[in-house]
């Protein structure tokens, strides 16, 4: 019997999550749908995923543009202040939070459209120079910051680690600075990586390519 590779992904999500003693339902599965042709992403959706996940702004108004109003949208590529207007207007989930100029177009956007977008703190957790994100050491000041001046509420923490190392200490480093920051909500792994992210706790995974092919 075959199995669709959205299928066999839930089957590895909840393996994982049951190997590390939690609910599989406790783990998000947000499809990474950027720069994948409409008939890949069509089943998934047909399949009933709705959670999905873009990294431009623009890019993702143009493929949801008619399916919008079906599915839960998070922005997990990096933000640029000009383009907060639309990243209010068109997203669910914001997970690039990093810097004060980007909180403050957001808090604007926020209050003059009078929508809340859920908000993720994205943490440089390899302290990558072309990586976004904030640094470890600057993460709970951030957070604080953003909390006093904004009166955000921050969901989650997201980070993306480095490409040559072992997640795991990534993945350990962003959910200590989540527990001590009173933060909930993980998101973190990828493709290669999320049964590894869920034993560390990850609240939501970002898989693109095992789930729709190669970018
Ligand atoms: C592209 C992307 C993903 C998905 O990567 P895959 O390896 O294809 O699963 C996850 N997170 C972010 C931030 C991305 O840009």
């Amino acid at each position: 019997m075959s199995s669709s590779p959205l299928e066999d992904i839930r089957a590895r999500i909840a393996g994982a999550a049951e190997a590390a003693g939690r609910e599989p339902g406790d783990v998000t599965l947000v499809a990474v749908s950027k720069q994948q042709p409409w008939d890949k992403i069509a089943p998934v959706l047909d399949a009933g995923q709705r959670v999905f996940g873009e990294n431009r702004v623009q890019e993702a108004m143009a493929r949801w543009a008619e399916t919008r109003d079906r599915i839960e949208l998070r922005l997990i590529g990096p933000l640029q202040s000009n383009k907060a207007k639309d990243a209010v207007t068109f997203f669910d989930v914001i997970e690039t939070l990093d810097r004060e100029k980007l909180a403050r177009a957001l808090a604007e956007e926020m209050a003059r459209q009078g929508r809340t977008p859920r908000l993720y703190v994205q943490v440089n957790t390899g302290e990558e120079p072309q990586k976004a994100g904030v640094i470890p050491p600057d993460a709970d000041a951030f957070i604080a910051l953003v909390r006093a001046t904004y009166g955000f509420e921050i969901e989650g923490l997201m980070c993306i680690p480095p490409e040559a190392e072992p997640p795991g200490p990534h993945f350990a480093l962003l959910a200590k600075i989540a527990a001590r920051n009173g933060i909930a909500k993980l998101s973190m792994g990828m493709s290669a990586d999320f049964e590894t992210a869920i034993r560390f706790g990850a609240t939501s995974v970002r898989v693109g390519s095992a789930l729709f092919g190669q970018r």
